[in-house]
């Protein structure tokens, strides 16, 4: 098995006296999906905050590509790849494709200095980077406002992986969308599995969307893992058992 683009070590994160997170370990490959799963208040946003950046573990070591590495902000974990899709994407409805997928990222270093990208060739990256994960936006200066809640999901994922995301963190990227959305959502995950450079880190409560795309999974209750393992590796009872695990824990 190849070495994990990253790997989280005996993480403990205390808010005050309170143990969110309480020594756990996750391995994050590339090529792979990786389910993390858990009632609310399991302490899964709180994981990929420390995975990100956001929060600073209470102990515990962050590994990129085996060297150990401390964020000191999001914007180190960035730099190392780790790509985080917020619930609410970071999108302005507002504005044009294009302008929302490079926000503000429209400077590019050339022979002569600094200069601001042509808009049509903005405008074909973020169609090309589109299409390559499953949506084909015929016209990209048009508002997002038009767009469904699964393309715009869609564009923020094309957005993060162009600009260098190595890890991808979806958290809960279908719980505000219709089904049929959701399946959209669901086959972009699928396309960017099959590119095999990206780990895909896709937090969510329902057990089916998790079946279609995962590869791998981490059952969070109470701030520990309670089981984890390849989809290949755990029977499906095993999978019901542990989905229903967090809550008989709570009680
Ligand atoms: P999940 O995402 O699995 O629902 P969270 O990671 O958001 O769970 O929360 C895990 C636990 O940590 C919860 O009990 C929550 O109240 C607590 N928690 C999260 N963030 C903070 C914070 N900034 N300060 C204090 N407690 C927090
Ligand atoms: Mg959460």
């Amino acid at each position: 098995m190849a070495e994990p683009y990253v790997r989280l070590e005996n993480i403990v994160k205390r808010f005050g006296p309170f143990t969110a997170l309480n020594g756990v370990n996750l391995d994050v490959h590339s090529g792979e999906v990786h389910a993390l799963l858990g009632d609310n208040g399991a302490g899964k946003s709180t994981l990929i905050k420390v995975m990100s950046g956001v929060h600073a573990p209470s102990e515990g070591t962050i590994y990129v590509e085996g060297k150990p590495t401390v964020f000191n902000s999001p914007r180190d974990a960035t730099v190392a790849g780790i790509g985080t899709v917020y619930q609410d994407l970071a999108i302005n409805p507002l504005m044009s494709v294009t302008r929302n997928f490079f926000m503000g990222r429209e400077l590019y270093k050339g022979p002569r200095g600094l200069g601001i990208m042509k808009m049509g060739e903005m405008n074909e990256i973020a169609h090309d980077e589109m299409l390559k994960i499953g949506i084909d936006i015929s016209d990209p200066t048009q508002a997002v406002g038009t767009m469904s809640g699964g393309q715009r999901q869609t564009l923020a994922i094309a957005r993060a992986i162009h600009f260098g995301a190595k890890v991808l963190i979806l958290d809960e990227p279908t719980s505000a969308l219709g089904q049929k959305q959701q399946m959209g959502v669901l086959k972009t995950i699928k396309k960017v599995r099959k590119r095999g450079d990206i780990a895909v880190i896709f937090i969510t409560h329902n057990e089916i969307h998790s079946q279609l795309v995962a590869d791998r999974y981490t059952f969070l209750a109470l701030g520990q893992v309670i089981g984890a393992g390849k989809k290949d590796e755990l029977e499906h009872n095993e999978i019901r058992r542990l989905m229903a695990g967090g809550a008989e824990m709570r009680d």
